[in-house]
């Protein structure tokens, strides 16, 4: 497979630098492809503003959503833009690699998602009619191909379960899982999470590590996360809601959108 891993942490050094060459090595070991763009080295610019789109007049309202369709309509988003779209439609599998800061992604990362997953590129495509809501969640431009996200936080396992009081770790992951990855058609596999990685030393580097490397031996195989398809009958349409005889009884919040059944 062609592996693109995204990197976000300023530190080379940092353990997730460390987690990094980790997953690099195993992956290359299986005989896959990789790439990395590694963002804070490569100086990313994460705010979107008037400088994204050249073409705008200098006395045109910018009009964020608008202006990206036309740039990506006309090849006319900035070079750093296009060679990231170019390498994701490149990798058969996305990674996003990041320390967790306060409880999302960092940053320079989440300015990476705003500025490369384009209007036509990554959302606004397909039919969006009363009768079709676009391809998205479930199908889209990068359908076929797996993600997955690598995290590293400072709180303990047990403060992201279920009944943590910093909220599941599924809850928290899953506005980049499902809203940033499956939108644009991903498989998402579960995350690779290592937790109380501030009091982390030498004796528990190793155990980490080796689970992340069986993760990247089965990054072809690993079963995704079953989000519902959006345009599999699912949803009503054009409300968009989950219809009432779905889910489990007593179900509400993101877990409505998984498929239990799918998964058993
Ligand atoms: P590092 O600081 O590089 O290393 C962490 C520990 O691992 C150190 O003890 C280091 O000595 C050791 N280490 C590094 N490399 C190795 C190696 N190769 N072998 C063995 N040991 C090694 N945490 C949360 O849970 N939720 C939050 O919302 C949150 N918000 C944050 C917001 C900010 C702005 C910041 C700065 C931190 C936040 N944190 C939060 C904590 C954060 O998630 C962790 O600090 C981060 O994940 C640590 O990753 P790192 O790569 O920076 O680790």
């Amino acid at each position: 497979m062609k592996v693109l891993l995204v990197f976000a942490h300023p530190e080379p050094r940092s353990l997730n630098g460390a987690l990094r060459d980790v997953a690099v090595k195993e992956l290359e070991a299986q005989g896959h492809e990789v790439l990395i763009s590694d963002l804070y080295a490569d100086g990313w610019k994460s705010e979107v503003d008037r400088a994204d789109f050249p073409g705008l007049s200098p006395d045109a309202r910018l009009v964020p959503v608008a202006a990206s369709k036309k740039a990506f309509e006309t090849n006319a988003l900035t070079e750093d833009v296009k060679t990231e779209i170019e390498k994701l439609l490149w990798a058969d599998a996305l990674i996003l690699q990041f320390p967790l800061w306060w409880f999302a992604m960092p940053a320079i990362l989440k300015g990476w998602v705003d500025r490369v997953f384009a209007y036509g590129f990554a959302y606004g495509v397909g039919e969006h009619s009363d009768k079709r809501w676009g391809d998205r969640y479930g199908e889209g431009t990068l359908v076929g191909k797996r993600a997955m996200l690598i995290v590293t936080a400072g709180g303990w396992e047990d403060h992201y379960s279920p009944r943590g009081v910093n909220g599941a770790i599924d809850d928290l992951l899953f506005p980049i899982n499902h809203g940033i990855l499956y939108y644009p058609g991903y498989d998402v596999l579960p995350p690779f999470v290592v937790y109380s990685v501030d009091r982390f030393n030498e004796a528990g580097f190793e155990p980490v590590a080796e689970r992340l490397r069986e993760r990247m031996r089965t990054l072809a195989t690993t079963a995704p996360i079953p989000y519902r398809r959006q345009n599999d009958g699912d949803y009503l349409i054009p409300s968009m809601r989950l219809r009432a005889e779905l889910g489990d009884p007593g179900a509400a919040g993101f877990e409505l959108h998984l498929n239990r059944g799918a998964a058993d």
